[in-house]
């Protein structure tokens, strides 16, 4: 997920907090500062580092103002880039056709065609307005993996007008615009005769995450995951509500999966990634060559997609949190009374806050 503009948002933070601190001194009738000291929502606020990123937050997921918000950023990244942030090619699986579609600043969208009944499934559909072809497509499929994020599902109430039979599937417990089929952990969802996606609930990122497999064996070929915003190129999303233990457990879902597996990510975060992981594991070759390769791709502006399960796991740190070389390079060790997955929720949590760091500098 990228916020919009600190700069936009300031405004609106600063009236809302004008407007928030007369409403509270209202309610509890508190002129003095001790009795706000004491308040709920000042004890809750002094809990969280950055109140200030997460009074954005929950405007951005939670109410009109993050859509007026995102159209906003929509607008401006189609200014920015009129053929989209990267340069995609589909990429065709016995019949089965899977387009990147590159919104926003560094947001994929995928459009996944099944050539032979003409039916289209579009996963994260932030952006309605990009042109891949529907007009040929039969049926229209849409899909959604991230629920209050509007850049992954901005754009689903137009689609569904455009397109009215389209279902919407997603998680319920997140604020889904348009949601018509609410999915649990290990739903299956049959498109036509060859397309079966499994949809795995994988929560840390936001309280309602989902990731798609399409099932490679019916089509003879590797299976795909569309991944969110839980692991990417050499990453993993931000915990945004959930703990490590959460998340490494959503990480370990994907870690379960066959090697041969395609990685579609919701962003196109590669260079950063790998430039962090270079700084985290300064001696793995594996990730040194593709962070080469990976500069060559951005030098000119082509997406980065899709690496495989196989890759990730030699140089994603964030799928790695059982590595001893890893261990070695953050310098932490296993503490006598801890367990196992602990230890590695420890790992995590440690490489999540060196990577917020590395991002903010
Ligand atoms: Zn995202």
């Amino acid at each position: 997920m990228a916020l919009p503009d600190w700069t936009v948002y300031l405004p609106v933070l600063c009236f809302a907090s004008v407007c928030g601190g007369f409403y509270i001194c209202r309610v509890f009738k508190c002129a003095r500062i001790s009795a706000w000291k004491n308040s709920p929502i000042a004890k809750l606020m002094a809990r969280t580092e950055k109140p200030l990123f997460w009074i954005a937050y929950s405007l951005y997921t939670r109410t009109k103002l993050g859509y007026i918000f995102h159209k906003r950023q929509m607008r401006k990244a189609r200014e920015r880039y009129p053929a989209g942030h990267s340069r995609t090619q589909p990429t065709i699986i016995n019949g089965i056709k899977i387009i990147p579609v590159p919104i926003l600043s560094d947001n994929y969208s995928y459009v996944v065609i099944d050539t032979a009944s003409n039916m289209a499934v579009v996963v994260d559909p932030a952006d309605p307005q990009p042109d891949v072809g529907f007009s040929n497509i039969v049926q229209f499929v849409q899909i959604n993996r991230i629920l209050n994020e509007k850049d992954h599902s901005g754009g689903n109430r137009a689609l569904k007008r455009r397109y009215r039979s389209c279902r919407v599937y997603g998680n319920a417990m997140d604020n889904i615009p348009g949601l018509t089929h609410p999915l649990s952990d290990q739903d299956t969802i049959d498109f036509g005769t060859r397309l079966r996606f499994r949809a795995f609930y994988t929560p840390g990122h936001t309280v309602g995450h989902i990731i798609y497999l399409p099932d490679g064996r019916a089509l003879g070929g590797p299976s795909s995951l569309f991944s969110g915003d839980l692991v990417f190129l050499s990453g993993c999303g931000r915990m945004f509500e959930g703990n490590a233990s959460t998340m490494l457990s959503s990480l370990d879902t994907v870690g379960s999966l066959n090697d041969d597996t395609l990685l579609w990510p919701g962003h196109e975060y590669a260079e950063d990634n790998l430039l962090f992981a270079a700084e985290v594991e300064p001696c793995n070759v594996v990730q040194k060559q593709k962070l080469l390769w990976v500069l060559q791709q951005r030098g000119q502006r082509l997406c980065t997609c899709p690496s495989t399960l196989a890759e990730e796991k030699q140089y994603n740190p964030f799928l790695r949190s059982h590595s001893q070389d890893l261990h070695r390079a953050l310098g932490l060790q296993q503490k006598q009374d801890e367990d196992w997955t602990s230890y590695r929720a420890r790992v995590l949590e440690e490489l999540r806050r060196r990577k917020d760091i590395y991002k903010d500098r």
